[in-house]
């Protein structure tokens, strides 16, 4: 084996070492938490993912990583004990914070469930940001280090402070609902609450920005909705959370679905899944359900929409529900 494809194979054992590592902090907000963190779930699971699983298995979107060809999107089966899991919390802090919506059922005339199921999609959303960082960070010092990248290319190393700063700056808005939460003021988020007299086939835990980047200042405040969906009593409910000073300028956005009506919705709200959402979960059984062109046409908006945020695609396909 030539020096090269050495050198090459190393950085490549390297970075699928450091992907598939756990990053563990509890991510408690009252104090500094140090405790063994445990898989905690961002969509519930005795109560959502129950009714969603066959055989203790959801589909959900899966990054294959890829360092010849780029990451490949499956639609896979998952364990529903690791499905939308992630290590940001210990358990004793994990159960105190999230007891008010893991053991009552829920009240959308309740501040502090809508809240908590808000701030869990947040707290997600940070874990899953600063891993990433800390992954691009790794293989970057580690390229440097075997020569497989010149250190004075500004472009990368731009790219790499950018997600370093994304982190960052999310830390700040998951700062917001930490003040939030430890002064009890529930109602300084506000949502939107849909609820759709239809058997609901999938749950979405996430969050996104859909104002055009471009169109923003320099380095804005982030601005996002948490979107989550779930199945309850035989219905979907949408819930559309977003602080309350980012109402304005973030309204327009919801109001696209919230006015919406019947199918139109439904489509609406699976592009918006499919656009902006990787932690969401639909039920083997609807998804075996889906011809292969359907399954290739939601394998395709999925993919081209992370890579580039003008892709569109108007197809009935993409319907989810
Ligand atoms: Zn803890």
């Amino acid at each position: 084996m030539s020096e090269d494809k050495k050198v090459m194979n190393e950085l490549k054992n390297d970075i699928y070492t450091q992907i598939s590592s756990k990053y563990n902090k509890c991510l408690w907000p009252k104090s500094d938490c140090t405790n063994d963190c445990i898989k905690a779930h961002s969509i519930q699971n005795s109560q959502i993912l129950d009714q969603l699983a066959s055989n203790n298995h959801v589909v959900m979107p899966v990054a294959r990583l890829n360092l010849d060809t780029g990451p490949e999107i499956e639609f896979k089966k998952v364990g529903r004990n690791k499905a939308t899991t992630f290590t940001g919390l210990c358990s004793e802090h994990d159960r105190q914070l999230f007891r008010p919506i893991d053991v009552n059922k829920f009240d959308s005339s309740n501040e502090e469930q809508k809240f908590l199921i808000a701030y869990r999609s947040v707290l997600r959303e940070l874990h899953t940001r600063i891993k990433a960082a800390i992954d691009l960070q790794t293989t970057y010092q580690k390229s440097v280090k075997l020569g497989k990248c010149d250190p004075n290319n500004r472009d990368i190393s731009l790219f790499v402070t950018c997600r370093i700063v994304n982190a960052i700056d999310f830390c700040l808005y998951k700062k917001m609902y930490d003040n939030i939460y430890n002064s009890n003021s529930f109602t300084e988020v506000q949502h939107d609450y849909i609820c759709i007299e239809k058997s609901c086939p999938l749950a979405v835990s996430s969050l996104f920005n859909p104002i055009n980047s471009s169109a923003q200042n320099k380095r804005p405040e982030p601005k996002f909705i948490v979107l989550n969906v779930f199945p309850h009593n035989k219905n979907t409910i949408v819930l559309l959370s977003y602080l309350s000073h980012h109402q304005k300028e973030l309204s327009s956005y919801a109001n696209e679905i919230i006015n919406a009506n019947g199918d139109d919705r439904l489509y609406l709200l699976s592009k918006t899944i499919l656009r902006y959402c990787e932690n969401f979960v639909i039920s083997p059984e609807q998804f075996e359900s889906f011809s292969p062109p359907k399954v290739d046409a939601i394998k395709k908006f999925y993919g081209e929409t992370a890579k580039r945020s003008d892709y569109d695609d108007d197809n009935e396909n993409l319907m989810l529900f």
